[in-house]
């Protein structure tokens, strides 16, 4: 049985998600060609810590830094390196902290300079199947409702659901139940209640949907090596529109004030 967050546990969980949020607007601030992916890490774990927070991903199970950043064929789960960035790449910046005894967790896929029609297709059907997930996520649906829209959308333009992998509830462990796949069928697995935190996090392939481990036993690559997108949002079950924690506006409205 999942306990559902009270509303101080959700506050609290807010002011993170907001961190995450700038965390990754800061990173791409810096994506560009010629930048290495492990100055990304350097700019999200200095980010973080300068806030108070502490960058969780860094020694869970043994992962070796504050970000996974996966380029390309990478779905999730990869190393900051010294692999310097080029113009057409994608790369995928998945950012968790730990701030006052709660996590946050959040992922989005940057173009690398000018990206190929069909990339730049790719990434907003991405991020187009993560809202239509987010849509269901209401009190009384089930977790199928989600894994439902996200597939029944991302299939309709050609690409591919990654089914190895999924969103989980999120709170005081970074991943709680429920898991939550991104692929299933209406009405079917866990209810969802008022006050869930769940993390809702697409992978869609261009290509074929299956994947496999690196030898360094964290990167996940897509089988045929081609591209792959991620992005992942922290929400609130809520009756009738879902609270969405974490946000995009940060990255893509940039003159905002919030
Ligand atoms: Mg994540
Ligand atoms: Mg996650």
């Amino acid at each position: 049985m999942v306990r559902p967050k009270t509303e101080e546990e959700i506050a609290l969980m807010r002011e993170n998600a907001i961190l995450v949020s700038k965390t990754l607007a800061e990173v791409g601030k810096v994506v560009a060609p010629g930048v290495t992916t492990l100055e990304l890490n350097r700019v999200a774990e200095t980010y973080i810590r300068d806030h108070g927070a502490i960058p969780s991903f860094l020694g869970y199970e043994g992962f070796p830094a504050a970000l996974c950043i996966s380029v390309n064929d990478v779905v999730v789960h990869g190393f900051p390196s010294d692999y310097v960035l080029k113009e057409g790449d994608i790369v995928s910046v998945d950012c968790g902290t730990l701030y006052k005894g709660y996590n946050g967790d959040s992922a989005y896929t940057f173009p690398v300079g000018e990206v190929d029609a069909e990339t730049r297709k790719l990434l907003d059907v991405t991020k187009e199947s993560l809202y239509r997930g987010i849509e269901k996520a209401v009190d009384g649906n089930r977790i199928g409702d989600i894994g439902h829209a996200v597939q029944s959308y991302a299939e309709s333009f050609g690409f591919s659901v990654v089914r190895e992998l999924e969103g989980h509830g999120i709170g005081r462990q970074m991943h709680e139940n429920p898991g939550v796949p991104n692929y299933g069928r209406p009405g079917k697995g866990p209810k969802l209640v008022s006050g869930m935190t769940i993390c809702i996090e697409p992978m869609i392939n261009a290509g074929v949907r299956n994947v496999y481990l690196a030898k360094n036993g964290w990167a996940v690559h897509t089988a045929d090596h081609r591209k792959s997108a991620h992005f992942e949002l922290t929400v609130v079950v809520r009756k009738g529109v879902p609270e969405v924690l974490s946000t995009f506006d940060f990255i893509e409205k940039p003159d905002v004030e919030f």
